[in-house]
């Protein structure tokens, strides 16, 4: 006899050899289950695909490893500034947000609608990786 196809079930199957779960309890907790991995997966992969859609639209306009850009410029090839992978505060207070290798930073007073725009350095490394 077969298991039942729901693996936190554990029951036998009976019945028709095309019949895969023991109960409709099980068949829905399974497909339930199912549903609910693949909405998981599906955020992750959003999730990537923002953060690496933000890197090569810093990285594009990033040219000389430090460079000031029109906030509207970025947010118009797709930027989303909620979403980045870390942070780092320099000794004068500032926190740059960063896409990978990429950083980003609103700028201060009546310069707020830009960003400056830095590289990672490998300096950088100890206070962030500990
Ligand atoms: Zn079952």
């Amino acid at each position: 006899m077969r298991n039942c196809k729901y693996e936190e079930c554990g029951n036998k199957v009976e019945g028709r050899i095309d019949r895969l779960f023991c109960s409709n309890y099980c068949k829905t907790a399974y497909h339930a289950k199912k549903n609910k991995e693949s909405g998981k997966v599906y955020f992750k992969k959003k999730v990537d695909d923002v953060l690496r859609k933000n890197r090569k639209i810093l990285a594009k306009y990033n040219i000389k490893s430090k460079a000031t850009v029109r906030k509207e410029v970025l947010l118009n090839e797709g930027f989303n500034p909620r979403f980045f992978t870390h942070y780092y505060k320099t000794k004068a207070g500032d926190t740059y947000l960063f896409c990978y290798d990429q950083g980003f930073k609103e700028m201060r007073d009546n310069q707020r609608d830009k960003y400056l725009l830095v590289l990672w350095q490998p300096g950088m490394e100890k206070q962030v990786f500990g």
